[in-house]
Parts: structure tokens; sequence; C-alpha cells
């Protein structure tokens, strides 16, 4: 049977608008039926960009017809999630006090996109200002699981990655600053990674937490997924976080004779039985493949998840104080008594309760009395586990994990229990705090539902986990 254009990888549909099979008009037609079909019970989009597609697929069949060379991306339909600016079109973060923002400027990562001729179909949803791990926080109204649509597909980064597993698109950006494109991938079963911080610009990425944050992509293939972060990674002078690193870029290693940890912290108590065994066998399969594994400790990560409920709410706390109902969106200025009742009452009813609770965490976390012994506290830990992973990586080329404890749980299951919430995120925080790379591939099913397995990799080798997962992803 024929495959429908949408559901190509973006190397096969560049092939087939090479050698002139379609044109870039039909997959962007084909992604935009997908959604027009799909999109009511998923809700992966907030807002569809239908003719800004269409006026950028015909300028590059344009092209095409003029036997203009194409670039690997261009004329391949592609989503962004909320957070990330694209000039004159409207930018939410999935909150109720951006709900008509619409932004001035490109975000660095789209300008480049842009270039490179991407088609961009549209916003997808997400938690609130990305915060959560299962996209039932934004003000739009919850996503759902495309394998399941009574599933959560996993936060925040949630309508991106499920729009690439339902093929409304070929790919998507997301941002991550705790883990929310690793595991949304895990839960809908397609690959996401987090770049080391400092490989991508956020210019034009709403910000979140400043020391963690990571655009990332999500895609279809492990092949898919270089291309897209060749395309979006570089030094930017807007960012004065990324690097510099053309030289330096790491020669391809197979995985035959690779070193690969496997940390002991990493399979403990409350994981799911299933998914501890799918991730087993994902192991087993990296030993076929010639690597040798080597049992690792990363000491400090029982701490991790407690340092990253300190840092990134201190962050929010500052970062948000920028919705103040005068300067953007939402606002309750024409109803206020004084100007303190502006910044309440716009604060109020502009954000939702997660948003509300970490911005109360981290402004008790940085007051004064406090701050040394919240802040601070974090800070150093932080460091310890940073040096974790640069001990082990003397010993091992990369490490692998799960992505997430369990499979795709029930919509409204965890929504009014944060800590349980919380506790998703225990693989997948550690690579934030240190700036290292993750990537997660799919790894079988556990209660009919997709199962993530993880690599992480030393700051800026990207390389590695991408060969590794590679090379994973083609072993049959
Ligand atoms: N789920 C985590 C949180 O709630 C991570 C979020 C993210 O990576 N944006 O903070």
């Amino acid at each position: 049977m024929k495959k429908l254009l949408n559901t190509l990888t973006i190397k096969e549909a560049h092939k087939g608008l090479v050698s002139k099979k379609f044109s870039s008009v039909d997959l962007t037609k084909a992604c935009l039926d997908q959604i027009k079909s799909l999109d009511k019970k998923i809700n992966a989009f907030i807002t569809v960009t239908e003719d800004l597609a269409l006026e950028q697929a015909k300028k590059v069949d344009k092209k095409i017809k003029s036997g203009g060379k194409l670039k690997p991306l261009e004329g391949i339909p592609m989503a962004l999630k909320d957070n990330i600016l694209v000039k004159d079109a409207k930018c939410t973060a999935g909150s109720k006090i951006l709900e008509n923002y619409i932004a001035s400027y490109d975000a660095t990562v789209v300008k480049k996109l842009k270039e490179a001729g991407a088609v961009i179909l549209g916003k997808t949803n997400l938690d609130e200002f990305a915060m959560g791990s299962s996209t039932e926080s934004s003000y739009f109204g919850s996503t759902k699981n495309p394998i399941d649509t009574k599933k959560v597909p996993g936060g925040s980064s949630g309508g991106s990655v499920a729009a690439v597993a339902s093929d409304m698109c070929f790919y998507a950006l997301g941002s991550e600053t705790g883990g929310s494109v690793r595991q949304p991938a895990s839960l809908c079963g397609v690959i996401g990674m987090k770049p080391s911080y400092g490989r991508v610009s956020r210019y034009g990425l709403m910000a979140m937490a400043s020391s963690l944050d990571q655009i990332s992509p999500t895609t279809k293939t492990v092949e898919d997924l270089r291309m897209v972060l060749d395309c979006i990674m570089g030094v930017d002078k807007k960012d004065s976080t990324t690097v510099d690193l053309k030289e330096e870029k790491p020669k391809k290693k197979s995985i035959k004779g690779m070193k690969i940890g496997v940390p002991k912290e990493y399979f403990i108590k409350g994981m799911d039985k299933e998914v501890e065994k799918r991730v087993r066998e994902g192991i087993k399969k990296l030993e076929k493949l010639g690597a040798k594994m080597v049992d690792i400790s990363l000491p400090h990560t029982e701490y991790a998840l407690a340092v990253y409920y300190i840092v990134m709410p201190s962050e929010v706390s500052s970062n948000l104080s920028r919705y103040d109902g005068i300067r953007y969106g939402f606002t309750t200025v024409s109803k206020a008594k004084n100007l303190m009742d502006v910044y309440f009452e716009t604060r109020r009813q502009g954000f939702g309760d997660e948003a509300r609770r970490r911005i109360m965490l981290g402004t008790y976390a940085l007051s004064s009395g406090y701050y040394d012994a919240y802040y601070k506290k974090a800070q150093q830990v932080r460091t310890l586990i940073k040096n974790d992973f640069d001990k082990a990586f003397t010993k091992v080329d990369c490490i692998v994990t799960p992505t997430s404890p369990t499979v795709a749980w029930d919509i409204g299951e965890k929504f009014d229990d944060p800590l349980t919430m919380y506790l998703s995120d225990i693989y997948t925080v550690s690579a934030n705090i240190a700036g290292i790379p993750g990537i997660s591939v799919p790894c079988g099913e556990a209660h009919n539902l997709p199962v993530g397995l993880q690599l992480l990799g030393k700051q800026f080798d990207e390389e590695t986990i991408l060969n590794v997962a590679s090379e994973y992803e083609e072993y049959k």
C-alpha cells in the first residue's frame, strides 16, 4: 500500500521533493488535512498558521520548478511549541495571561528554520508556561495521547510530540527545562532530544528557568533528529549561553567497543515492572551491537528532584515577574483601584494554579533569610550532581537509563497530586541540572503503551548518543 504523504520521514519527504514525486504544497496539504480530521480529538495545536504554511510551501515549489538545489528541511512541514516566537503569530505559552499576545519578532531557531525553507504549520499546545508533565495545565485544554486518547501525552511539550506521533507534521520543536520533550516522546513512542545547555539559542523562547531551559526537537527517526539539530544549533550573539564548537565536533564513533554506563540509582522501587523489563531488553540489544555495559553509580541522583524543585521555581518566580498587567497581554487595569491592584488581580486571574504555586515557592526560596538555606544549598548540590556525571564520563562513553518510570497514565489521574506528577521527571531532570544532552528512543511497549530508553552523553557530545541511538534504532 502506498504510504500517505504525512506519514513519511523527513528524509523520505526530501527525496520525494527532489525527485518531483510530489510537491511541498502536497506535503503541507496532507498535514493540514490530518490536523483537520484528527485535532479535534487530540488538541495538539493552539494555532494553525495555514496561510503562512501554504505561502512557504509555494515558494519552495517555485524553487524546485526552477531547478534549485533543496536543503534538507526545505519544504518540509513542521510545528513549534507555543512558547517559541514566530513574528506576527499568536504566542500564548498555554496561558490566559498571553491569550491574545502576538509575537513581534522571530526566535533565532525560527529565523534559522525560515532560512532553511521550513514550512511552519502552527503552534502547539503545552502545559502553562511549560510547567507540567502531562499537558493538562494548558488554558486551552489538555492534549491527548494519539496512541490512546484516554491517556496523557506527557508534557510539557505534549502538543509538539503528539503532533509528530499522529503524523500531523514531520517534526516539531519543544522546550525542555526538566524533561519536557524526552518524557512525552517516551510516552508517545517517538524520538525526543534535549541538546546540551548552550547548544541551541534560546532567544525568542519564553523563559521558564533560564539555567535549565533548552529548545529541543522531536522527530520520527534519529536520522531526522540529526538534520533538525544541525539546522537549529550554533552560537548566537543574542543568547550569551551559546557556544561555538564547530571545530570540536567529535568524530563519528561506532557503538562497537563503546563503554555504556548503567547507573544503579535509575532502577528503583517505584518503577513499573514491565517498563523495567523493556529497558533491560533494550540494554541487551546495545550489548548485542557490541557495546560493553559498565555498572556505574551517580550517588547524588536521589537529590535531583529536590534540587530541581528549588532552582526551577526560583527562576520561574523571577522570569514570570514580567507578566504584570502593564507590559504584556491580559490586564485588569481598567477595573483596578491602584497599581498594586493591577499587579495582584492580573496575576491572580491570568495565571493558572501550577504557575501560581511555582511563583510562590520560588519567591519564598529566594526571600531574605531563606536564600542561603534553599537556593544556595540547591546550587551546591547541583554541582555535586554535575560532578557525578563528570566522574562517570571518565569511565564510560555514554549512559543508558529509562526515560520515564511509567507509561502514559489516564487523563486526570495525577492532575490534583503535584508531588506524584513531579516524580514522573525523576529520570530526566538530572540532564537539565548538569547541562548534558539526552535522547529518548522507543524500546517496545508495556501495557500496550510505548516505553522509552534514554541515552545521556557528555556536555556537547550529542554525536555519541545520536550514533548509539541510530544504531539501536536500525537494529532489528
Ligand atoms: N515536568 C517538568 C516540570 O514540570 C519539566 C518541565 C519542562 O521541562 N518544561 O517542571
